[in-house]
């Protein structure tokens, strides 16, 4: 605990630095106001004397009601006129208050620093720029133009698949039911983890070894003096240390395990087959596998058409297309196609 006596100024002369517990102006002998700040000079030294110690102890001063003379906590009387100090008479006190240090030196960061004007003005014309030439070259490929062609091959690619009751051969912990077993042997079927004893490692740890009195603040007695106000810190030092860590060993446990034929519904393919002209062909004849119902089903079939085509200045253009244009297509027919007017690149056969 740190006592030092503060100072005041009188704003009635304008007298610096009055001696914080003066009641009165030293130049001009005006009383020190209610409303009096009191501060502490940077120098200002730590009081030792016990008396005065005990004075600022003693808690605020008190202003007389009846005469506004400030008194000392000690005293019982005003000094000025005897009124005696007792809180339904409504003596008021000077205020106590505290003052921290700012302890924390981060400079406040702006949340609202934005790019300056001139990058976002040229940002948004480029944006615009681009935008515009999109919607430009957008506009021109809609234009349309019809070609004459001549159909050159029809190709497709077709996709099957099906489900097929078949026997499989398979492996588990148990022989299911309709199984018939063709052997089994001894498989892991999972490990434990068994202690297998100590290794020692070191690590680095934050040990408390003590507390430190740090100064944070100050507290206005409200009397002239001011006390300092501590909080103890903690310290902290880094050590390192030894400590056991158990080991474990992954120790596989054998089981039984078949292996064996059942029969099961298994999905086959999606098979696909890429052929030339009208005669469509798949992996199998879906109308082969539809008359074995008890051993095939969920028949899928799809097929993707394809048109080449060749204009009148030589471009071939190969194309996916519906299934109806591809049916009433063969190869020499003539057949128009849609491109791009100004990209010439193609569009699609029309139907
Ligand atoms: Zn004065
Ligand atoms: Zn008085």
């Amino acid at each position: 605990m740190s006592i030092r006596e503060g100072k005041w100024d009188c704003k009635t002369c304008g007298q610096k630095g009055n001696r914080g517990p003066n009641t009165y102006c030293g130049a001009c002998g005006s009383p020190r106001p209610d409303n009096v700040e009191f501060y502490l000079p940077d120098n200002a030294e730590e009081i030792t004397d016990q008396a005065l110690i005990d004075e600022a102890m003693s808690g605020a001063d008190w202003i007389c009601s009846y005469c506004s003379t400030q008194n000392n906590a000690f005293d019982s009387y005003c000094v000025a006129c005897g009124n005696k100090t007792t809180e339904d008479q409504g003596n008021k006190k000077l205020q106590e208050k505290e003052t921290y240090f700012d302890q924390s030196d981060s400079p406040e960061i702006s949340s609202n620093q934005k790019p300056s004007k001139g990058i976002f003005k040229k940002l948004l014309i480029g944006a615009g720029t681009i935008a515009a030439a999109f919607i430009i070259l957008a506009g021109l490929s809609t234009l349309e133009t019809d070609v004459d062609m001549k159909v050159t091959k029809l190709s497709y690619e077709s996709s099957l698949a099906f489900e097929e009751y078949k026997n499989i051969r398979e492996e588990s912990w148990s022989l299911p039911q309709g199984a018939s077993a063709v052997s089994t042997f001894r498989a892991i079927h999972h490990y434990n983890k068994v202690p297998d004893g100590y290794v020692t490692k070191t690590r680095n740890v934050k040990v408390k070894v003590g507390e430190r009195k740090v100064k944070v603040g100050k507290k206005d007695m409200g009397n002239g003096y001011f006390k300092d106000i501590y909080k103890n810190v903690p310290v902290y030092e880094n050590r390192t240390e030894k400590y056991q860590e158990q080991v474990f060993r992954q120790v596989p446990v054998f089981m039984t395990k078949y292996r064996y034929n059942i029969m099961k519904w298994v999905t086959m393919g999606p098979y696909k087959t890429k052929g030339e002209g009208k005669n469509i062909l798949f992996k199998e004849n879906p109308d082969t596998l539809k008359g074995r119902p008890d051993t095939v089903r969920n028949i899928k079939t799809d097929v993707v058409y394809s048109i080449t085509a060749t204009d009148n200045r030589g471009n071939t253009y190969n194309e996916n297309v519906g299934s109806k244009i591809w049916l009433k297509s063969s190869v020499n027919s003539n057949i128009k196609g849609t491109i791009s007017t100004v990209f010439r690149y193609f569009k699609r056969y029309k139907e």
